[in-house]
C-alpha cells in the first residue's frame, strides 16, 4: 500500500470516472449495444478491465496515436499491450499485407518470406533454427511440449507471478506457506498446476537449485526480466547462474522475449549475451498481424528431428494457420523495415526521456515511488524501490491508485497499458508525446498530494 491519502484518492477517482462518462457518450452507446451480442459488452473479456465504466471504442489508429468514436485523440503508450510495438499501421507492413493478401493469405505451403524471417530471427537472437505460430501463447505451448518430448522429463519450471500467455503449466504461484498453488483467477485449470510445474520466485537461486535437483524438469521457461507484474529486473549474475544450473541438471532453458524485445533489436538475449536452448516471441514481429516464432539450437533441432513422430499433424504442435503467407509477409516487412536497429536506438532514447520525466515528478512531489526502464519500456510503481520478485511486486500493487492514474491520463489524451503503469515507445512516438505524458502524470500526482 502506498502512503497516499485514501480518502483523497477515492474522491479524485470519482471525479475522473464522472468526467470519463460525460466525455465518452458514443463509446457508452456502443458498449450498451455490444452488451446484447458480446460477453460483457466486449469482444475479449480482458477489455472490461480498463479504468472507466467501459472501454473507449476506437475509430482509427495511426503511428503512436488513435482516435475514439467520440472524436478524442490519444497518445498510445499501451500499443496493444506490445502487439502494436511497431506503431499502428506502419506503412511497410500495410503495403506488404495488402500485396500479399492479393496473392494468397494462407496455403499450408511455404513462401520465401518464411526463410527471410528465419534468417533474420537467427541473426537477432543467435539461434539457428525456427518455427512459426500465431500467438506467443502457442509458441510457448509448443516449446514446452518439445522440451518434454526430447528430454523425456514431465515437468517445467517457471517463476511465480510470471505470465507467458494462457499456458496451463504457467498459471502457478507460491502461497504464503511456500507451497505452489494455482494462480488466483486461473479459470478452469485441467489439473492442479503443481502436477506439471515447479515454481520458484524470480532471483531465488537456492530455490531454483533445490527444484532442479529433483531431475524431472524438462525446461525452465522465463522472461529474462519480468514484465507482467511490474518490471522486475534480474539481480547481477542471476542469468549466468540460471544457465549454469540448467546445464548441470540437464534442463533446457527457454527465454520468452515477447515483451523483453523492448531491450533492443535482439531482445534481452542479444543485449546481455544470454544462451538459451529455445527462444519464444510473439505479438510484435508481425507489426500487429498475428505472428509468433520459436527458435532453438542445432543440438535441440537434432533432438527434435529424432523424436518427431512420422505423422506430426495430430501431435499437439503447429496449427492450420501457423506460418501462413500473410503473417510471414508482415513479419518480413516489420523486422526488415520498421523494428530496425535504428528504430530501437530512437525508441530507447524516448524511453529514457519518459523515465526522467516521471522521476522528476516523483522527486518534485517527494513521493516514495520508483520508476524502472527496460530499453523502450518504462514502468512506475508506488513503492520506493522496484520489487525483486513476483510476490513482492504482487503484494505492493495498488489497484485503486493505478485506476486513478490510468483514468486521469486517459481523460487527458494519454493511454497507458492496463493492469499496471507501463508505457512502451514505438518508432512513431515523438518527444512531444512523451512530454505530454510527463505533464499529465505531474498533474495527476499534484492533485493527489495537494
Ligand atoms: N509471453 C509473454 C512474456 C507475454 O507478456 C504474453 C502476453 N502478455 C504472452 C507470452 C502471450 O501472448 P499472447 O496473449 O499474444 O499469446
Amino acid at each position: 500500500m502506498t502512503t497516499v491519502d485514501r480518502h483523497r484518492l477515492g474522491a479524485l477517482l470519482e471525479r475522473e470516472e464522472r468526467r470519463f462518462v460525460e466525455t465518452h457518450p458514443r463509446s457508452r452507446e456502443l458498449f450498451l449495444r455490444a452488451g446484447r451480442s458480446l460477453l460483457a459488452g466486449v469482444p475479449m473479456h480482458w477489455m472490461t478491465e480498463w479504468a472507466g465504466a467501459y472501454p473507449v471504442f476506437v475509430a482509427e489508429a495511426e503511428g503512436a496515436c488513435f482516435t475514439d468514436v467520440d472524436g478524442h485523440t490519444y497518445v498510445d503508450f499501451c500499443l496493444g499491450d506490445t502487439g502494436a510495438m511497431a506503431g499502428h499501421g506502419p506503412r511497410a507492413v500495410v503495403e506488404a499485407v495488402a500485396a500479399q493478401a492479393a496473392k494468397g493469405i494462407t496455403l499450408m505451403l511455404p513462401t520465401e518470406d518464411a526463410i527471410w524471417a528465419g534468417e533474420e530471427l537467427a541473426r537477432r537472437f543467435g539461434l539457428p533454427c525456427w518455427q512459426f505460430a500465431l500467438t506467443a501463447t502457442d509458441a510457448n505451448r509448443f516449446t514446452l511440449r518439445l522440451a518434454r518430448a526430447i528430454t523425456g522429463r514431465p515437468k517445467v519450471l517457471v517463476h511465480a507471478w510470471c505470465y507467458h500467455g494462457s499456458v496451463d503449466e504457467s498459471l502457478i504461484v507460491l502461497g504464503e506457506d511456500g507451497f505452489p498453488r494455482s494462480r488466483p483467477h486461473n479459470v478452469g485449470p485441467p489439473i492442479h498446476p503443481n502436477v506439471t510445474t515447479r515454481v520458484v520466485e524470480f532471483n531465488d537461486l537456492d530455490a531454483l537449485e533445490h527444484e532442479l535437483a529433483h531431475g524431472d524438469v524438462a525446461c525452465v521457461l522465463v522472461e529474462p526480466a519480468m514484465t507482467n507484474i511490474g518490471i522486475v529486473l534480474p539481480d547481477p549474475g542471476y542469468h549466468e547462474a540460471l544457465r549454469e544450473a540448467t546445464r548441470r541438471h540437464g534442463t533446457l532453458l527457454v527465454i520468452d522475449e515477447t515483451h523483453t524485445i523492448c531491450a533492443g533489436p535482439g531482445g534481452y538475449t542479444q543485449a546481455y549475451a544470454l544462451e538459451p536452448d529455445f527462444l519464444t516471441i510473439g505479438k510484435t514481429i508481425g507489426g500487429g498481424v498475428p505472428a509468433a516464432a520459436y527458435g532453438f539450437t542445432e543440438e535441440v533441432r537434432d533432438r527434435i528431428l529424432a523424436a518427431m513422430p512420422p505423422q506430426t499433424d495430430v501431435g499437439g504442435i503447429g496449427g492450420t494457420l501457423a506460418g501462413n503467407a500473410l503473417s510471414l509477409a508482415a513479419t518480413r516487412a516489420c523486422l526488415g523495415q520498421v523494428l530496425t536497429d535504428e528504430a530501437f536506438a530512437r525508441m530507447i532514447a524516448l524511453g529514457k526521456r519518459f523515465e526522467s520525466g516521471v522521476a522528476a515528478a516523483i522527486v518534485q512531489h517527494a513521493l516514495p515511488w520508483s520508476v524502472t526502464r527496460l530499453g523502450c519500456r518504462v514502468e512506475y510503481w508506488p513503492q520506493p524501490a522496484m520489487a525483486r520478485n513476483g510476490a513482492e511486486a504482487a503484494a505492493s500493487a495498488d489497484h485503486e491508485l493505478d485506476r486513478y492514474l490510468h483514468l486521469s491520463a486517459l481523460n487527458r489524451g494519454v493511454l497507458m497499458t492496463p493492469f499496471h503503469n507501463m508505457a512502451l515507445m514505438c518508432p512513431a512516438t515523438a518527444e512531444a508525446d512523451v512530454d505530454r505524458h510527463t505533464e499529465v502524470f505531474r498533474e495527476a500526482v499534484a492533485d493527489l498530494v495537494a
